[in-house]
């Protein structure tokens, strides 16, 4: 199979874990952030995460010189803009991006001006290459709580136009859903789809309370139903697309290895998987990679590759128009 030339789609990608390199050092530079190296090697060292990362604190730890640079109107336009003209480079035909606003107001922007800048880099890339896209706002965990409505009405002028879709991303604790009901309650009222980081780290628990209290209609992850009867059994009967992320969970270490990642047993008992990238500079990744990798460690075929690119579609958050287009691109 070529899986460069496949028409490709991802549906879990975030900004800040995509970030050229090479623009952190050009920014820094520009924005006169300190960076320890301006050698695009020792910068790319500091930002990919090792196989053999001991924890997801580590994993986490890669994403400081990104969001250091990430702080003003220009510098989101063109991170925004770099990740679609590099998955578009690689037959990425569909992808939506999240990223946390509440990481990028170091320097004083507003809420409107973040989601504003990356809705024009995305629009930007859409012009000029064959991608289309969306953009999903996160909410990162670890930062307070007070901010959250008023991102959610920000990004709420742009649903339909840019923005679809809002998560709740950073590391995982136990029961975490329970701390969000009201705030993704107001993001559904305002017109968001739902989707959660959830099952990344061992808690089952937290896939069956995310569609259960969260009303999330897929779950970023979610390998950890493998363990957990009670959540496998919902995802499963409510057909919730998992946003699997192989290379990203073998990092992290939430599996051991590429093998022992349960994407191809989930698919083989009729869930629905999607694969993904997570981050394409943190994790090394692409979404060509990720599929081979995944494709040859479980022997799938060209047949079984149409299936999980209709489940992408399906599942994208996206206008039927937009779904049409995709799926002409397979059959
Ligand atoms: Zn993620």
């Amino acid at each position: 199979m070529n899986y460069f030339k496949l028409p490709k789609i991802d549906l879990h990608c975030h900004l800040d874990g995509s970030v050229r390199p090479e623009t952190i050092i050009d920014l820094a530079k520009q924005l006169g952030v300190e960076i320890p190296s301006t050698n695009i090697e020792v910068m790319k060292s500091l930002m990919v995460a090792p196989e053999n990362c001991p924890n997801l604190m580590e994993y986490l730890s890669r994403f400081h010189y990104p969001v250091s640079v990430m702080q003003t109107e220009e510098a989101l336009e063109r991170i925004t803009f770099e990740l679609y003209e590099d998955a578009a480079k690689e037959n990425v035909k569909y992808l939506e991006t999240r990223y946390g606003p509440q990481l990028h107001r170091q320097n004083g922007l507003t809420f409107d001006q973040i989601i504003a800048s990356t809705v024009r880099g995305m629009r930007k890339a859409e012009e000029m290459y064959d991608i289309k896209g969306n953009l999903i706002i996160s909410v990162v965990k670890v930062l307070p709580k007070n901010d959250i409505y008023e991102m959610i009405d920000s990004g709420a002028k742009y649903i339909g136009n840019g923005i679809v879709a809002f998560d709740l991303a950073a590391s995982e604790d136990q029961d975490f859903c329970h701390d969000y009901i009201e705030h993704t309650e107001y993001a559904i009222e305002k017109g968001y789809r739902i989707t959660i980081h959830a099952g990344e780290q061992g808690y089952g628990q937290n896939v069956h309370d995310a569609i259960k209290l969260l009303h999330a209609e897929r779950i970023g992850h979610g390998i950890a139903i493998r363990d957990h009867k009670a959540s496998y059994n919902l995802v499963y009967s409510n057909r919730i697309a998992l946003e699997t992320c192989p290379t990203s969970n073998v990092q992290t270490k939430a599996v051991q290895s590429l093998a022992d990642h349960s994407v191809n047993d989930f698919y083989q008992d009729g869930i629905v998987v999607t694969i993904n990238t997570d981050n394409r500079t943190v994790s090394d990744t692409t979404m060509t990679k990720e599929l081979q990798k995944t494709f040859e460690q479980f022997d799938l075929s060209l047949e079984d590759y149409k299936n999980i690119y209709r489940n992408s579609v399906e599942n994208a958050f996206t206008t039927d128009e937009i779904k049409k287009h995709l799926l002409s691109l397979i059959d």
